[in-house]
């Protein structure tokens, strides 16, 4: 995967401009991601893929900024949602509806309508109940859902249990073994279309064996289908590729490919996929400045201006990020002497952090750059704690775009308002 950070002399860039200006510019926290990366990781998919045909829907959830889906969509993406708000997103980034696939387990009445009024390539049912309400939902509008089941395959992702999707306890899909009758059902439906199968059975995966099993199991129901008279026209095999945040070795999309590809070789169905992380987590990074160092004689503390709020994943997932100083010199004036620190934001919550135990050389002042932050970052950032929510800037080369300003105090309180003054 292509990683949006380099090194000169000690500090570092972002493509060809140095993070440094960036926090000076927008001021910290600020999520930073390079479009370059963003686009060298997609077509990485996309040239894994050229003998093939297939459909790229990146899952917007991973990071849903509209320069980021406009970039992708200028590339050919399709696009893998979960909601509404997510659809409405790729509309307003130029993205193309009849390649949309809308995965979720727990899609409305209302969110229905609106993805079949605008056409939406398939809806990826996880349920027979859901099945049945977007049957009547098509009635009502008069159109017909081009639909495929999201198959639990019962898979083990070797993940975080979190980010495992593929097994039976999980809440997601259709236990694979019960399918098959779910498919005769929707057969029979008059406002419903089967065209594929999907899958997802996790998140941040470095091992490429569960993702053929999971393959060889949905090729299986597939073949049976077609013995029952339903034939599909794709296989989606979800997202999940994971990416490198400390040492680990995930394949590339090539590598990733070159297992898949034999399993469908001799066989008509499009390939879709749905990868999120392995597109954004290594294209941006999120800056953060250091407040106070503190000591209680056993701990050192780097208290830093970002928190849980702006960036959950170390918290919600004990998940390790790297994070380094932005510049050699940095503040300047002291010599920082290397020390172990605990790096912690101002939330009022013990699992408020961001890194524990780095050897950092750090003065207050000093700017911090959170590693691998493009992906479950700012779209998992919250109000929490009454704090604004971070800017993002695309870096484009030199150019440097703000795609979405801090949130002010203003932002913050929009929306909410005071009880009636008591009638006397
Ligand atoms: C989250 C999700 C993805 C993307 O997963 P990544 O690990 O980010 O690649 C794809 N498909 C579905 C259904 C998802 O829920």
């Amino acid at each position: 995967m292509h990683h949006a950070v380099s090194s000169q002399d000690g500090n570092l860039f972002i493509e060809s401009t140095p993070l440094s200006a960036i926090a000076s510019q927008f001021g910290t926290p600020c999520y930073v991601y390079s479009k370059a990366a963003l686009s060298n990781n997609f077509l990485a998919y996309q040239s894994a893929l050229a003998d093939k045909e297939h459909l790229i829907c990146y899952a917007v959830k991973a990071n849903s900024n509209i320069a980021v889906l406009q970039t992708l969509a200028e590339l050919g993406a399709g696009f893998d949602i979960v909601s509404i708000g997510e659809l409405e997103r790729v509309l307003r980034a130029g993205g193309d509806p009849a390649k949309v696939v809308f995965s979720g387990v727990a899609k409305t009445a209302s969110e229905m309508q609106r993805a079949l009024e605008l056409g939406i390539h398939c809806f990826n049912v996880e349920s027979e109940a859901e099945l049945e309400l977007l049957n009547r939902t098509a009635a009502s509008c008069g159109a017909i859902a081009a639909v495929s089941l999201r198959v639990n395959p019962d898979v083990d992702a070797q993940t975080h249990p979190y980010i495992s999707t593929g097994l039976k306890e999980n809440k997601f899909g259709v236990d694979i073994n019960l399918a098959a009758q779910v498919y005769q059902h929707a057969a029979q439906m008059a406002h419903i279309k089967v065209i594929g199968v999907d899958c997802h059975i996790g998140s941040q995966l470095v091992d490429i064996a569960p993702f053929v099993a999971a393959l060889e199991r949905l090729l299986a129901l597939v073949d049976e289908l077609a013995g029952l008279g339903i034939t599909l026209q794709h296989i989606d095999i979800g997202g999940g590729l994971g990416v490198r945040y400390e040492n680990e070795e995930p394949p590339s999309p090539q590598s990733y490919m070159s297992a898949i590809l034999p399993l469908l070789a001799d066989r008509n169905e499009i390939l879709v996929l749905e990868p999120g992380r392995s597109i954004t987590a290594n294209a941006g990074v999120m800056l953060t400045q250091v407040q106070y160092l503190k000591s209680n004689g056993e701990k050192n503390f780097a208290i830093v201006d970002a928190a849980m709020n702006d960036m959950i994943r170390p918290a919600l997932y004990q998940a390790w990020m790297d994070i380094q100083p932005i510049s050699a010199g940095n503040s300047g004036s002291a010599v920082a002497e290397s020390a172990v620190y605990d790096v912690v934001g101002p939330v009022c919550e013990t699992g408020d952090f961001l890194a524990k135990n780095r050897s950092l050389a750090i003065c207050a002042g000093d700017y911090l750059c959170l590693m691998s932050a493009g992906a479950y970052g700012f779209v998992m950032s919250s109000n929490y704690n009454s704090r604004p929510r971070a800017p993002e800037v695309m870096v484009d080369g030199d150019q440097v775009h703000l795609v979405r300003r801090r949130e002010t105090i203003e932002d913050l309180l929009s929306g909410e308002s005071l009880l009636p003054a008591a009638v006397r």
